[in-house]
């Protein structure tokens, strides 16, 4: 399963983390669970890059490269939810 951020220019709002097959069913899960009155059309995902399986936070399953950073330990810290966590 992909991982999208999406978002509706004007006005500006955003939904991140949004778990789905591809651009399309990332933005109609949006739609629906969101703000239903605004048409599919009005909203552009953006792919999400993630880690591959196995290096994901193991205490939240946070799994956005962006979200989990090395730290000097070379430890990976997760900034979902602030627990830090090797891999080998
Ligand atoms: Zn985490």
């Amino acid at each position: 399963m992909k991982k999208y951020d999406v978002r509706l220019m004007t006005p500006y709002v955003s939904w991140e983390n949004i778990e789905a097959e591809d651009e399309q069913a990332a933005i109609a899960q949006c739609t629906l669970e969101h703000w239903p009155f605004f048409g599919p059309m009005s909203f552009l995902a953006i792919e999400v890059e993630t880690v591959v399986e196995g290096e994901e936070c193991p205490h939240c399953g946070e799994n956005r490269m962006d979200w989990l950073i090395w730290n000097d330990a070379g430890e990976i810290k997760c900034q979902s939810c602030e627990s830090a966590y090797s891999i080998d």
